[in-house]
C-alpha cells in the first residue's frame, strides 16, 4: 500500500456510530467533489476537459444544481453541449450511439469518488489490520450497507488468510445483525397488514422499506406518500 490516506476521516466516520460509515465517508467525498467542480475547479481546463469528455449522472447533475451555485453549472453545461453537439451527428448512427452509450454510463464526479474510495477501502482494512482500537470500533458499528460490506469484502483480500477471516467475521457479524434487524421488521410491517395484528403497534417498522432499500443499495430513498 503506497498511501495511508483517510486514515484521521476514517476514524472519524466509524467513531460517530450512527449508520454506515462508509456510506458517511463516501458522503463526506461526494460533498467535496460537487463544492470543487462547482467552484475553484470550475475554470481549470483541464478539468474542464475532463467534464467535457466524461459528463455528469442525473444524481449529480441534480447535487451541482442544488448547491446554489447556478452560473458555474450554466458554464460547465455550454462547454459540454458543444461537445455533445459535434458528436451527435444522424448522418453517422453508429458512432452516435457508441458515443452516447459511453456518455450514459459515465459522469466525473462518479469516477472521481471511485478512485477515492479505493483508498478509502484500502486504508479501513490498513487500519484493521494496524490499529487494535480501530478494530475494536469497527466491530461495534450498527450496520455497514449490501455495497460496502462487498467492497469490503473485496478490499480484504490484501490481507494473510488469517487476518483476512478476522476481518470477514467481524464485518460479517455487523452486516449480518443488520440484516435480521431489517427482515424481523419487514416481517412484521407485513403483518401489519394482517387484521389480526391491525390493532398491534407498529414497533420498528414504519420506515423500514426504506431503511432496506438504503441497506440495499447505500441510498435512502424519500418516503412513500402513504399515511403508514
Ligand atoms: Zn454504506
Ligand atoms: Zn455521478
Amino acid at each position: 500500500m503506497a498511501e495511508h490516506l483517510y486514515t484521521i476521516a476514517i476514524n472519524e466516520h466509524f467513531g460517530k456510530k450512527c449508520g454506515c460509515p462508509v456510506c458517511s465517508l463516501y458522503s463526506m467525498l461526494e460533498k467535496n467533489e460537487i463544492d470543487t467542480i462547482t467552484g475553484a475547479a470550475m475554470m481549470e481546463p483541464s478539468v474542464r476537459i475532463e467534464t467535457n469528455r466524461q459528463g455528469f449522472c442525473y444524481d449529480h447533475f441534480c447535487q451541482m444544481i442544488t448547491n446554489g451555485k447556478r452560473l458555474p453549472v450554466a458554464l460547465i453545461l455550454q462547454s459540454h453541449l458543444e461537445e455533445i453537439r459535434a458528436h451527435v451527428n444522424s448522418a453517422k448512427p453508429d458512432a452516435s450511439e457508441k458515443y452516447l452509450s459511453n456518455l450514459e454510463h459515465s459522469c466525473y464526479v462518479c469516477n472521481r469518488i471511485a478512485e477515492k474510495m479505493e483508498s478509502v477501502y484500502s486504508n479501513i482494512v490498513y487500519l484493521w489490520k494496524t490499529d487494535e482500537k480501530f478494530r475494536k470500533l469497527f466491530s461495534e458499528q450498527p450496520r455497514i450497507c449490501l455495497p460496502h460490506y462487498r467492497a469490503l469484502l473485496a478490499a480484504s483480500k490484501e490481507l494473510g488468510r488469517k487476518d483476512r477471516l478476522a476481518f470477514c467475521e467481524s464485518l460479517g457479524k455487523v452486516t449480518e445483525a443488520s440484516l435480521d434487524v431489517l427482515e424481523g421488521d419487514i416481517d412484521w410491517f407485513c403483518r401489519k397488514f394482517d387484521y389480526r395484528y391491525a390493532k398491534e403497534d407498529w414497533k420498528n417498522s414504519k420506515d423500514a422499506i426504506e431503511r432496506t432499500v438504503q441497506a440495499l443499495t447505500s441510498k435512502l430513498p424519500a418516503k412513500a406518500n402513504e399515511d403508514v
